[in-house]
């Protein structure tokens, strides 16, 4: 029965996103340790991976507990246009997290789970766009599925990396498309990722307690770290922005 439920909201996801401009794609389940230091996941989440040894002598490897890395390679294996952008991948693969025995529970917190992740690249000038189709998404799905959610807006925390300029740009870029979608939010103030701003939806259950499930979140960092590019109007390299997001957030905790 649960199979049964899981394929159904693949599907469905896959009828919501196609026609929205997304790309499904699939990717490795393991990658180097070369991959995940210039990710930074190495440095800052290796103890929520699975470590796997090579075939070579002193080779590490992990099995992917995001997907970000994967598409970042996909975008950066062409040479890309401002007029290609914004590129959507889609993937529901499995993604591991090597989380401590005490925090499992149900299929709410699990050690191997899927997404329905995807990652938007954009120019600096198609955030707010791209964030309103988003927001006007979340609403579609979440409402499709008669859930009831409270939306927060989280900033800049105390440890940031990239410029406050930037971080101020990246933020008022969020609640303008929270205001022209319509979206009531409230403000987790300097609660933001390390890399950027987001936005997070709490869904209440049936008694009452709520999940985190959708999430937007901005992304200055990782396309410096993977060096991505596009060739922009004036014919110059400009750097594109990532939105990482998932609406169901992670299928079994969806279920
Ligand atoms: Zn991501």
């Amino acid at each position: 029965k649960g199979t049964t439920l899981y394929n159904e909201l693949a599907n469905y996801m896959r009828g919501v996103l196609f026609p929205s401009g997304y790309v499904e794609v699939k990717t490795p389940l393991i990658y180097n340790k070369d991959l995940w230091e210039t990710s930074g996941h190495w440095q800052h989440y290796r103890e929520n991976m699975f470590l796997v040894e090579g075939a070579d002598e002193g080779e590490q490897m992990a099995l992917k507990a995001m997907n970000c890395p994967g598409h970042m390679l996909i975008f950066g294996s062409e040479v890309r246009s401002y007029r290609d952008l914004p590129i959507r991948l889609h993937e529901q693969t499995a993604l591991h997290r090597n989380e401590a025995s005490g925090v499992l529970s149900g299929l709410t917190r699990v050690r191997q789970f899927s997404q329905d992740d995807a990652h938007c690249f954009v120019t600096e000038s198609q955030i707010t766009e791209e964030v309103e189709r988003l927001l006007r998404l979340v609403q579609r799905v979440y409402t499709d599925f008669g859930l009831q959610y409270a939306v927060k807006l989280s900033t800049r925390p105390e440890q940031f990396l990239g410029e406050v300029a930037t971080w101020d740009h990246a933020e008022a870029s969020l609640k303008q498309a929270l205001d022209r979608a319509g979206q009531a939010y409230t403000i987790n103030d300097g609660d933001g990722a390390f890399y950027g701003p987001k936005i997070d939806f709490d869904v209440t259950d049936a008694i009452g307690r709520k999940w985190q499930c959708a999430t937007i979140q901005l992304d200055y960092q990782m396309p410096q770290r993977v060096d991505l590019k596009y060739v922009g109007a004036d014919n110059a390299e400009h750097r594109p922005v990532v939105i990482h997001r998932a609406i169901f957030g992670s299928f079994e905790r969806f279920m």
